[in-house]
């Protein structure tokens, strides 16, 4: 099911593409392999998946310890700031980071243990209370602030949309998304890039990337509903 699920996302996400005049190149597929036990992961393996995404920390190192390490890993979920140090150094991007003092630990631990890490500012554009990241408002201060931090490299923007019957509803979302991206890149501010949207999950992804998304978050789709057991 993993393989026809997979091939089924990989074609929408083409056909998106194409109807946005986006070279599929361009945007990347994050399988996210939360609550999926490490056999599934394989079986994504196996189907050429080399990219996953988790949203707790404990977790993901303990599936990491179980694959090989020429994957590559992705935090996208909630970061508290006394799992940092046990982080640094095993993901490619960190997506979830949406305060300052977030951003200093993790530059803090970075240095301590001789690494620097890649992150996204999550910003929470639907304002949403159940919601983390922070307000389109506010970003430009924080974006401002973390930048100072050696350790620590800003590539880009990411979003959770309110989950919706109608992808379309979360259109404005992913643009102003994008529009957001835009105005920060074009304040050249020094260590500081806008390169990577990460926006659109199971539901809309196929909405996001005619919005400009560079990443796709997707579960639902490749591994079926999840089942929670804690
Ligand atoms: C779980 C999760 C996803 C994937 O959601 P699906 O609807 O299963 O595709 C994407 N992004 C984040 C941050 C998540 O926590």
């Amino acid at each position: 099911m993993i393989k026809e699920n997979l091939a089924l996302v990989q074609e929408n996400i083409e056909k998106a593409c194409r109807r946005a005049g986006r070279d599929p190149k361009e945007v990347t597929l994050i399988t996210v392999s939360k609550t999926n036990p490490v056999v599934r992961l394989k079986e994504a393996m196996d189907c050429g998946v080399t990219v996953f995404g988790e949203n707790k920390v404990q977790e993901m190192l303990e599936k990491q310890e179980e694959l090989p390490d020429t994957l590559q890993w992705h935090m996208i979920g909630h970061l508290q700031r006394n799992k940092v140090k046990y982080l640094m150094g095993k993901v490619a991007l960190i997506h979830s980071v949406d305060s300052l003092r977030l951003a200093e630990e993790i530059n803090k631990e970075a240095a301590k243990q001789g690494t620097e890490e890649d992150i996204l500012i999550e910003i929470n554009v639907a304002q949403e209370e159940s919601k983390f990241g922070i307000s389109i408002t506010e970003a430009i201060e924080l974006v401002e602030s973390i930048a100072k931090l050696p350790h620590v490299h800003i590539k880009g923007l990411m979003t959770i949309a309110p989950f919706v019957d109608d992808p379309e509803e979360n259109r404005g979302i992913f643009a102003a998304l994008k529009k957001l991206s835009v105005d920060i890149a074009e304040k050249n501010i020094d260590n500081v890039n806008m390169h990577v949207l990460s926006m659109g999950m199971t539901n809309d992804y196929q909405v996001a990337i005619e919005e400009g998304a560079t990443m796709v978050r997707v579960g639902t789709g490749i591994f079926g509903r999840r089942t929670y057991t804690s």
